[in-house]
């Protein structure tokens, strides 16, 4: 663990006693442009675990930036709730104040817990900060849309590598969590003619799907063994567990959730199982192309076009892997780590 955290810049501990506010900022690496990642707000066990939280994040944002191709590095904040802590508007006012200290190394926006109004408490006191209002990923639910986009088009990248067809015409995908982004995945995969089985822990959205898409209904539990093409989970991380791998009925796992592999490890025994696994963090890039699409002045159709260029890094990776006998979550770290390491 100590070796893993000697790669960080910076991890800053702040505090204000008198609104309660405690907060973690952990820069990964800047080498190909500051760090850039959301700032989550939630109920920590204890400071540690807020602490392997905030530098697990920030390290994948590094990771998930070198290969979208953004000039960006990865960092990440969060805000520790508690009992203790004081007004929202009050928390995000002084991690902004602390934002602007960094002079523009971090950029912070929304994440899990957060919204555009925290970001717009933010930017009264800073200017690195996105997702904010009429900003173009807090317009129409653009980043979970264009995450969306990226998947479907990672799935037709995976296809294309394992089938040697990219058509997703009369493919079967199973879609784990239809949220923001598995909702807006459904409608890709459909509107292409594949066949789709779905499974939430909500009810409500469950039904909406079937209804619109004409998808078959697997019980939350159950989703990962369906028999199909493509597994695509959109809910939790860790969801690639021994017990799921064994369980998988699959010829791919294409998904946007993020750290979908519990362990390291789980990359390989995907690989012994002969189930190509499109690495999380590149197929998921899709928000933080629109971002920094955003940042650079661009508009929406310009970052529809950036989001492209996912199906060509897949490819790159799954090249990489097949050359080199390794996992694609392997040759994904590695592809990523000659991009930003000295
Ligand atoms: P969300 O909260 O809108 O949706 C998650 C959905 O999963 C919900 O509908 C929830 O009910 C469902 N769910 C929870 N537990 C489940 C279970 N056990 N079985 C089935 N369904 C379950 O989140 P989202 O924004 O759609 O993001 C989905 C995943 O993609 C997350 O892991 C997120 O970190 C990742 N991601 C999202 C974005 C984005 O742009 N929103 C970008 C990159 C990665």
């Amino acid at each position: 663990m100590n070796a893993w955290r000697d790669e960080y810049e910076q991890l800053l501990f702040l505090q204000d006693r008198s609104i309660g506010f405690k907060a973690i900022v952990a820069i990964h690496n800047t080498r190909l442009g500051p760090a850039l990642g959301g700032c989550r707000i939630r109920q920590y066990a204890s400071d540690k675990e807020a602490v392997e939280d905030a530098l697990r994040l920030a390290r994948s944002m590094t990771y998930k930036s070198a290969l979208a191709g953004v000039p960006y590095g990865g960092g990440k904040a969060v805000i520790l709730d508690s009992p203790e802590a004081g007004p929202r508007e009050a928390l995000f006012r002084t991690l902004g104040k602390h934002i602007q200290k960094l002079q523009g190394q971090y950029i912070t926006g929304m994440d899990l817990g957060s919204t555009v109004a925290d970001m717009d408490t933010v930017l009264e006191e800073t200017a690195f900060v996105t997702d904010v209002s009429g900003s173009l990923g807090a317009v129409g639910d653009l980043t979970a849309k264009m995450t969306a986009y990226g998947v479907c088009l990672g799935i037709q990248a995976s296809l294309k590598r394992l089938f040697g067809s990219e058509s997703l015409l009369h493919r079967s995908v199973a879609v784990q969590g239809l949220g923001k982004v598995g909702y807006h995945l459904c409608r890709y995969l459909k509107d292409a003619g594949a066949r789709l089985t779905v499974a939430d822990i909500d009810a409500g959205r469950v039904r909406m799907a079937a209804k619109e898409f004409g998808a078959s209904v697997a019980r939350p539990e159950h989703i990962v063994s369906a028999p199909c093409d493509v597994l695509a989970p959109c809910a939790l991380g860790g969801v690639l567990d021994d017990g799921a791998i064994g369980r998988l009925n699959c010829r791919i796992v294409a998904g946007a959730a993020n750290n979908q592999l519990a362990e390291e490890r789980h990359g390989s025994k995907l690989q012994k199982r002969g189930i190509l696994y499109a690495p999380d963090y590149v197929i998921n890039a899709g928000g933080i192309i629109v971002t920094a699409s955003e940042l650079s002045g661009g508009d929406a159709a310009e970052a529809k076009r950036n989001v492209e260029s996912i199906y060509r890094t897949l490819f790159s990776i799954y090249d990489l892997a097949e050359a080199q006998g390794i996992p694609t979550s392997l040759a994904a770290d590695r592809l990523a780590e000659s991009l930003f390491r000295y």
